[in-house]
Parts: C-alpha cells; sequence; structure tokens
C-alpha cells in the first residue's frame, strides 16, 4: 500500500554506489520496498534479489538444529552476489526483513504476536538472520558493507543494528 508519509531511518548515510537489495517475497510490500529505496536516493540503483524470507531465505532456512531446509537457496543467493559485485560493482548490501513474514511461519514454524514482548521477539529473529548473512557476505566479499532493516506492515522502517 502506497503511503503518503511512512518512517524511515536516517541515522545513516546512504550509499553513493551501487547496491545488491535482498527483500522477502511478500506481495504487500512491494510498493513500499521501492518507496524506501526512492528515499535512499537509490531509485534504479540496485539489483533487486527476492527470496522467501530474505535473510532466512538466502541462509538457506536454517531450521532449529541447524540444518537447511533449502541448502542451494544460500548457494543462488551468493551467486548473484557475484554477479551483482562483477556487473555492477556494487560496495553495499541493503537486507529488508519485514513483520508478519509467511515464511518464517512455514518454513521454520515461528509466528509472532502482536505484544510488545512478540515484537522484540520478532524484531530479535530478524536481526539474528542478518546478523549471520552479514557474516556470510563478509566472508565472500570483505569490502562489502551490509545494513539490515525491519519493515512493519504499513511500510515503516527501522535499522537492525548489531
Ligand atoms: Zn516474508
Amino acid at each position: 500500500m502506497r503511503h503518503a508519509k511512512c518512517n524511515f531511518p536516517t541515522n545513516y548515510a546512504p550509499p553513493r554506489g551501487n547496491v545488491l537489495l535482498l527483500t522477502c517475497m511478500d506481495l504487500r510490500l512491494m510498493d513500499d520496498i521501492v518507496q524506501f529505496m526512492d528515499h535512499d536516493g537509490l531509485a534504479n540503483r540496485y539489483d533487486h534479489v527476492v527470496m522467501a524470507g530474505a535473510a532466512l531465505g538466502a541462509l538457506g532456512v536454517p531450521a532449529p538444529g541447524r540444518i537447511q531446509v533449502y541448502p542451494h537457496w544460500q548457494t543462488t543467493f551468493l551467486d548473484h552476489l557475484d554477479a551483482a559485485v562483477s556487473l555492477h560493482g556494487i560496495e553495499d548490501v541493503y537486507i529488508i526483513e519485514h513483520r508478519d513474514c509467511g515464511a518464517y511461519s512455514k518454513l521454520i514454524n515461528k509466528t509472532f504476536g502482536t505484544s510488545f514482548e512478540e515484537q522484540r521477539r520478532e524484531l530479535r529473529a530478524h536481526r539474528r538472520h542478518a546478523r549471520l548473512l552479514g557474516r556470510l557476505i563478509g566472508a565472500r566479499k570483505a569490502t562489502i558493507k551490509v545494513r539490515a532493516f525491519l519493515m512493519d506492515l504499513r511500510g515503516d522502517v527501522e535499522l537492525l543494528d548489531w
């Protein structure tokens, strides 16, 4: 849904070069994602990789016990990262996680309620996966800067810091 004004974080300098963007496939947020990227001055400057669960998907969907449900998704993501680096010289990766993610309930059986505690638990789960993916990206190419965000269903965005 398009909103007149969303709340976006501004406590960082937006990238000056091209970016690889990883998001979930959730159809409710596609226009909100474009709006956020426009806000960061990145219109037409990002390669968009879409995977169910965003970081969760790009990690190959690590289930409890650390077994990857879809290890080939991780290979696919890293291949896309390599392609984005060589084709567009990307130096930054944006990971946009989102609340109420169907992949979390369908793929790893994790659901979150709407209470304050549940919302914190949801944020922590997304931050953990984004951080793990950030490490994986760093191991692939140490100079890439990774920023992760959590979007809610209004399209509001917060920075996931670690
Ligand atoms: Zn999702």
